[in-house]
């Protein structure tokens, strides 16, 4: 799979300026596609999590190829059908939202995971057995790359813990709930399909219990490599297990498995484009200022997630240690005793794995713009957002003095 070249990045930097986004359509055709044809089943579907990136584009491309969609928020399902999903292809899974919300889920006819005992209650006191709707439970098994992404342990808040079962289904009873899927999300970048099998293991232990069962939501959180010594998820080999597992428990059954895979999708094909401000050198470290901070990316400070950084101005110079750093007034590392080809001030960095939680987790933060973003389709490179300008800043505050 070819990324995109260093002239790309270079004419992408000249036209439209740094710091930007760039995404590659083709690796996220290619991930979709390897994550379909892994399953190969017409009893899996697969839903994008879109909290990851959701430039309308991008909910095209996606859709272009088939996908449906899982959404975060309703702001989300309204993209969703802004990019042209219907609503059965449109998922709701939810966590600690108003009643109000899934009310206008439930109107737009989309599916829905409600992820609390209070809200099932709420929908089932409205809407008894007028409307499908699934639970996401909390199967209480910890994995994820680290504690802020996992999900699906003891002490997280996502989720009906699973000890509570009887719970939802004497709420199932008394309001006459069809519920028709069950969903777990256990965490993010988990590479073994173990947890995937372990949390298995902890739905077939209640879908006995549920008669209207349509799906098995098995979530998402595949890992994509961020260093080099680093895998993703070996996609055939967790399908092959996972539909192994389901058919020696269900042979009868037709229940379809769903996934939600964001970081899987969309990760590897974005690539965060910087220039170099500053050089500052101290006795022990060499600073490199970067024209961003945390308020363009902020996984490395988040999540201390690694990003290969690559000096695309210098490719072949000599390998030194730097910092990297932003210039926003808080301590925002984004890479600290890396080893980079010389940078010189006004060289050009590439940060790669940007395109999942990159541009999303942006902000205005010390009053700087969020960045633009770029697409490259086809070896067609268009912008698809624009850069902030200084009226954006000013766009909804209300001047009283
Ligand atoms: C964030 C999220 C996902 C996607 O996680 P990735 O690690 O990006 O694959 C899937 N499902 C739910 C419910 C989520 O909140």
């Amino acid at each position: 799979m070819q990324q995109p070249t260093n002239e790309q990045f270079l004419e992408i930097a000249q036209q439209f300026g740094t710091p930007v986004y760039v995404y590659d359509a083709n690796k996220i055709v290619s991930q979709y596609q390897k994550f379909k044809s892994a399953f190969n089943s017409p009893t899996v579907k697969i839903f994008y999590a879109c909290k990851a990136l959701t430039n309308i584009n991008i909910l095209k491309l996606l859709k272009l190829q088939g996908a449906n969609i899982d959404c975060s928020s309703i702001n989300e399902v309204k993209l969703a059908i802004h990019a042209g999903f219907e609503p059965q292809q449109i998922l709701y899974t939810s966590n600690g939202i108003g009643f109000d919300e899934i009310e206008e889920a439930k109107n737009l006819g989309i599916h829905i995971n409600i992820d609390s005992i209070s809200n099932l209650k709420k929908f089932g006191q409205k809407f008894n057995n007028s409307y499908p709707v699934g639970v996401r439970l909390r199967p209480n098994i910890m994995a994820g790359g680290n504690i802020k992404i996992a999900t699906g342990h003891d002490k997280s808040k996502f989720g009906i813990p699973i000890t509570q079962i009887a719970e939802v289904v004497d709420i199932m009873q008394q309001y006459n709930l069809l519920i028709n899927g069950v969903h777990i999300h256990t965490g993010s970048d988990i590479k073994e399909a173990d947890v995937f099998l372990k949390g298995i293991e902890v739905l077939f232990d209640v879908i006995h219990l549920f008669p209207n069962l349509m799906y098995v939501d098995l979530g998402g959180g595949f890992k994509v490599p961020f260093e080099d010594t680093e895998e993703e998820t070996d996609m055939i080999t967790l399908a092959n297990k996972i539909l192994e597992k389901f058919n020696q428990h269900l042979h009868q059954n037709k229940l379809q498995i769903w996934f939600e895979p964001g970081k899987y999708l969309v990760s590897q094909a974005g690539y965060f484009l910087t220039k170099i401000n500053v050089l500052k050198k101290t006795n022990n470290i060499e600073f490199a200022s970067i024209n961003s901070g945390f308020n363009h990316l902020l996984r490395p400070m988040f999540y201390d997630a690694y990003h290969k950084i690559v000096n695309i101005s210098n490719p072949n110079g000599t390998i030194k240690e730097y910092d990297i750093v932003g210039n926003i007034c808080e301590t925002d590392t984004f890479a600290a005793n890396r080893n980079i080809n010389e940078i010189n001030e006004g060289d050009l960095l590439v940060f790669y794995n940007a395109g999942a939680y990159g541009f999303e987790m942006s902000s205005n933060y010390n009053s700087r713009y969020k960045p633009a973003e770029v697409l490259i389709h086809n070896n067609q490179i268009s912008l698809i957002r624009k850069a902030d300008r200084f009226e954006d800043l000013l766009k909804n505050q209300i001047v009283v003095l």
